[in-house]
């Protein structure tokens, strides 16, 4: 069959493409089966005030739990479904396991946010607010105050006018928003101006250099200046270490989420973990670490 004539290859070639396209499509099926199997769950990352020393909410974050794979991660499953409706379908599922964690926890720590990622596509549909309104619903004792939608910086700008919109009226539930990877979407200070978000959570990216690399460290103080100026919080992800976050308070960023805080952990986990968290000195220590 593989004669090499310019004819196969050209056939060879088209074949591997339309392979290609089987596989993504295979894919997509695949994760929409987990979605219906229930395979899909939620891990949460605490979210951390350095200062106080105390835990003031989760983020939520996707995880596969494969029959055979174990736990899959969303960066290997989620390209393949961002571009479809799939990702709606998923964000409500998100939203509701969130909720229902808030109605748990609530008693226990009726202060915390729990954040939830949302995709553009699912952010920007027009019927996004009325199913997040109907999803609420179904939470009555959940206060929406305890849930705060994480955006990326770069999604927000496709169409800065709807996105405003749509974050006005979420808002108007008493929903709250943060830009996610704050840095990496080139958004103008008069974009920052329009988003009413009341978080800009600085990329991890950032993060993680600003001890080795200059410009780093610049661009992390950029922003917790510019979250200043524009009466924003901010938080900084990709905390790996009690320098990192001793340098952070240097700089005026007082809450921070990463590994060197915890990694993220299945929701059974969470409140043993809240509990143990109090004891641990590191932390405590790195708040107590004078001002300069
Ligand atoms: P993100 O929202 O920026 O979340 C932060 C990612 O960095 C998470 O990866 C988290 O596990 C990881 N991380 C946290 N602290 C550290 C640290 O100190 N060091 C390092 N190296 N990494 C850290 P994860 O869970 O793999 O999620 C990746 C991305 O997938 C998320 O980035 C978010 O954009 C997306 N995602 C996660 N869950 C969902 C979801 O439910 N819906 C949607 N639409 N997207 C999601
Ligand atoms: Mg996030
Ligand atoms: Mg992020
Ligand atoms: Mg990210």
């Amino acid at each position: 069959q593989a004669k090499l004539t310019g004819r196969n290859k050209v056939h060879y070639f088209d074949a591997h493409l339309d392979e290609e396209v089987r596989t993504h499509h295979n894919r997509r099926t695949e994760v929409r089966a987990a979605l219906r199997a229930g395979e899909l769950c939620l891990f949460y990352q605490p979210k951390l005030d350095m200062r106080a020393g105390r835990i003031i909410g989760m983020e939520a974050l996707l995880r596969w739990r494969h029959p055979l794979r174990g736990i899959v991660g969303p960066m290997e499953f989620l390209p393949v479904v961002e571009h479809t409706d799939l990702i709606v379908e998923i964000g409500d599922m998100v939203l509701r396991h969130a909720l229902r964690q808030l109605e748990i926890w609530r008693a226990s720590h009726p202060g915390w946010v729990v954040s939830v990622n949302i995709a553009a596509r699912h952010f920007q549909r027009t019927d996004f607010v009325p199913r997040l309104t109907a999803i609420l619903a179904e939470f009555p004792t959940v206060p929406p105050r305890m849930l705060e939608l994480e955006i990326l910086e770069s999604s927000a700008l496709a169409d800065i006018g709807h996105v405003r919109a749509i974050m006005l009226e979420c808002q108007a539930l008493g929903i709250r928003f943060a830009l996610d990877d704050f840095g990496t979407g080139y958004s103008s200070m008069s974009y920052l101006k329009r988003l009413p978000a009341e978080v800009l959570k600085i990329d991890q990216s950032f993060v993680r250099n600003m001890l080795v690399d200059r410009d780093d460290l610049h661009l992390v103080s950029a922003v917790i200046g510019l979250a200043r100026a524009f009466n924003r919080s901010v938080i900084a992800e990709g905390v790996e270490t009690v320098e990192h976050g001793a340098q952070l308070m240097r700089l005026g960023c007082e809450l921070a989420q990463g590994y060197g805080i915890a990694r993220p952990m299945p929701a059974d986990d969470v409140l043993d973990w809240t509990a143990n968290f109090a004891s641990t000195p590191a932390w405590q220590r790195a708040a107590l670490l004078p001002i300069d």
